[in-house]
């Protein structure tokens, strides 16, 4: 898990709309990169607050999104 600056999240992404996708459930997700491996990593907490959590946190979303592929190798 990554703590990231709200505000430096989407300076950065708001106008790349690769760094968001609706999914199956029409849930608006948020992607990033993990600066570790480059896998895509999607973005917990951006628009809603979370309730253990006032931060927002990057967890490995295990999927190709359109800004970065996941790389099992470079994730393990
Ligand atoms: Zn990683």
């Amino acid at each position: 898990m990554y703590e990231l600056a709200k505000e430096n999240y989407l300076t950065k992404t708001k106008k790349d709309k690769r760094y968001s996708a609706v999914g199956k459930d029409q849930c608006k997700r948020d992607f990033a990169v993990c600066p570790a491996c480059d896998n895509p990593i999607q973005i917990i907490g951006v628009y809603k607050k979370l309730e253990n959590t006032d931060k927002p946190y990057g967890r490995h979303y295990n999927h190709d999104t359109a800004i970065a592929k996941h790389n099992e190798q470079a994730y393990q």
